[in-house]
Formats: C-alpha cells, structure tokens, sequence
C-alpha cells in the first residue's frame, strides 16, 4: 500500500537557530497527531541538515536535502554528493524543484542524470514537476507533464520505483497563493497513474506515492487530500510555520 507523505521544502530559509526552534515545536506537535501510515519529511537547506537530523533524533519525521550533484566527488566546486548527505544520514532528496529548473538551468537531461546517480546511490528520490500557467491555458499541460516524467524516469528498471516519489506541483500555483483545485490535482494525478501504468505496471503506479504542491495551507489541505490519487503535499511556505505544517499532516 502506498504510503500519505507530507514534506515541507524550507527553500532557502531558517538559520541554524530557528531550524532548532522550528523542528522542536514540529516534534512536540507530532506528538499529538495520529501518523498512521504517514511519513513526515522536512528538508533544510545543505548548512542546517546536520543540525535537523540531530533534532529530529529518533522521531518520525526524516530529513531531506533540497538537491545534490550528480557526481560521486571531485572537482565540483560548491555542490553536494550523495556520500555526503548519506554520511549525515541523510537519505531522501528532492529533485527537479521549479526553482531548480527555472534559477539555476536544470533541464530534463540535467535531472535524468541526477536521478539515476541519487538512485544508484541508493537515495530516495522526491521527483517534482509541473506546468507552467501558459501550458494550462494552452491545454498542453498533460503533455508537458508527460514529457517531464518520461524524459527523467521512464527509462529507469522497475526496482527503481521503489525509491521514488513523485510531486506534482503546477508552476502558477507555488508560492503564489493559488491552488489547483482538488478536481484538477486529481485529474493530474489520475493521469500521471495512467502513464506509469502504460509504461511499467498498474502494481507499480498503484504503489507510487504522487504528493501535490503548490499553496497548500491548513485550509485547503484536506479537500486536496481527499482525492484518491492525492497522497499527501509538498509544502512550500506552510512548512515554515509549526502550527500550520502540523494542521497539514492532521488534514491528512
Ligand atoms: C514548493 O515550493 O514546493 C511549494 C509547494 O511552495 P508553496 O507551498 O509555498 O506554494
């Protein structure tokens, strides 16, 4: 049975105190929340990983990095490996952000390889992607989704399924206060099943948990959930604040 999963991506903020602070009160709250199967992700920014993964110590919330390079070592002046975030215990990365793609050039032959090398690593993989709003008004968003996910993942074994989430978050709707509706979240959703259904096995995208992000807030949160093909959120801005990312995961 796939798994509800509710990570908060931190982007570049919170110092080493207030990621402290921010993931002290997240503990405490979680006490209070039923978890059944619910996985908790936090991820921080690369400086605070080893600090959060103290904190988080042996509860259930899992620490992720925000990106690593596709390389194993060597001269890659300020990037990140595998080994390295492992060595922390770090074990689960998010790849393919918008931001990523948009600041910072990472295109689908980019994230091809980031995603093999993570996976050869044995990292987990949170895969995101998502149409812009130009692609929706064009009704080209499902193909472009489509593309997204065949160009990075489709031509990787089977067994690699295991290791992979998806994230399915609409570029219009991240960080801008607008959500997809639950009706369009789903019908995303259902796509993306019907494809790695078509590609690989209906056991294989029954099993794959598919989060939606963009502007998830304590208030919309469990419509969105309530969808059958929406597994749970990636949480941009709602992350920051304990009170509302522990409302997030009891909307779940
Ligand atoms: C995100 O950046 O992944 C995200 C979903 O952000 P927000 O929740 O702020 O829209």
């Amino acid at each position: 049975m796939r798994k509800n999963i509710v990570a908060g991506n931190w982007k570049m903020n919170n110092d080493t105190k207030e990621t402290k602070s921010l993931l002290k009160d997240i503990r405490k709250g979680l006490k209070k929340v039923s978890l059944k199967n619910t996985k908790v992700i936090v991820a921080p920014s690369f400086v605070n990983l080893n600090t959060a993964v103290k904190v988080v110590g042996n509860s259930k919330i899992k620490v992720a990095a925000q990106n690593m390079c596709a390389a194993k070592s060597g001269a890659y002046t300020g990037e990140i490996s595998a080994d390295m975030l492992k060595s922390i215990e770090v074990r689960t990365v998010i790849l393919g952000h918008s931001e990523r793609r948009a600041y910072f050039g990472e295109t689908d032959a980019v994230l091809k390889e980031k995603v093999a090398s993570a996976l050869n690593q044995k990292m987990k993989v949170i895969f995101c992607f998502g149409e812009e709003l130009k692609n929706r008004k064009e009704n080209t968003h499902f193909e472009l989704v489509e593309s997204q996910i065949k160009n990075v993942l489709f031509h990787l074994p089977e067994t690699a399924w295991k290791k992979i989430v998806l994230a399915y978050e609409p570029v219009w709707a991240i960080g801008t206060g607008e959500t997809a509706s639950p009706e369009q979240a789903q019908e995303m959703h259902a796509f993306i099943r019907k494809i790695i259904t078509d590609k690989f096995t209906a056991e294989i995208a029954d099993n794959v948990s598919i989060l939606y992000g963009g502007s998830v807030k304590p208030e919309n949160a469990k419509e969105i959930f309530s969808k059958p093909d929406v597994d749970g959120g990636l949480i941009g801005g709602a992350a920051l604040k304990a009170a509302d990312f522990l409302a997030i995961i009891a909307a779940i």
